[in-house]
């Protein structure tokens, strides 16, 4: 098996070590025997259809800006494309936002691909900032969030999960991230990834088209306990 990754401008997206999901991934193929491809996209690169998952991590506003742009132009048709066949295309925070329709700051819009049928709004009030914890179909999803951006979903927009602690979409609905077929978007820092092992392994498997039980169990002990540190940083035990 081979996994075959696109990480969408690594370095302009990666706040919050961000980062650290791509090599959550990465290890975790390795211990499975599990190939690992790597192709980072970044400004001005004509995207293919060629991965299996798809990745863009948080930013900030400025570096947003400049991507969104570039996503229009360049990635945007392929990210559809790679969608509609069932690729994995997982957005954190400004990644999220930017799967969405637009990232409005005051009168300016940034422009979203439209993958997930969400709008973002720049808020004047605090930032949204903490440790969270949410509930999803899957399982128990545990991290930190800081964003500015509230974001609303469309009335037939699922939403990843119920916020469990902490603030999620817009302080308000109760609702976190946002979610269609093996699309993902969500607030949630940490890094995701190595706080969630049993979401990384569940993206894996989505992007290799199996199921999660044909992947090798590995000893998760610290993975474990780095889930049960963010739980119990947000209160949760
Ligand atoms: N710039 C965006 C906001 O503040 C996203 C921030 C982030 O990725 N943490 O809402």
């Amino acid at each position: 098996m081979i996994l075959r990754v696109c990480a969408l401008y690594p370095e302009l997206m990666n706040i919050y070590a961000d980062r650290g999901n791509l090599l959550m991934l990465e290890r975790r193929c390795a211990w499975r025997g599990i190939e690992w491809q790597l192709h980072e996209s970044t400004l001005g690169e004509a995207l293919r259809d060629e991965h299996d998952l798809y990745y863009i991590g948080g930013g900030q506003d400025a570096d947003q800006r400049r991507c969104a742009r570039d996503l229009l132009e360049h990635k945007a048709a392929a990210l559809h494309a790679a969608a509609s066949r069932g690729a994995v295309v997982l957005g954190v925070c400004g990644g999220y936002q930017l799967l969405g329709h637009s990232y409005e700051l005051g009168a300016e819009e940034i422009p979203g691909i439209g993958l997930l049928d969400v709008r973002t709004v720049r808020s004047d009030g605090p930032r949204l900032i903490g440790n969270v914890v949410v509930q999803s179909d899957e399982g128990v999803i545990a991290g930190f969030e800081n964003h500015a951006g509230h974001t609303q979903l469309a009335s037939s927009q699922q939403p990843l999960g119920r916020v469990l602690r902490g603030h999620g979409n817009d302080g308000r609905s109760g609702l976190e991230g946002a979610r269609r077929a093996n699309v993902i978007g969500t607030y949630v820092h940490g890094p995701l990834l190595p706080k969630n092992s049993w979401l990384c392994d569940w993206l894996t498997a989505r992007a290799l088209g199996v199921e999660s039980q044909a992947l090798a169990p590995l000893d998760d002990s610290l993975e474990r306990a780095a889930h049960a540190g963010a739980l119990r940083a947000a209160g949760v035990s």
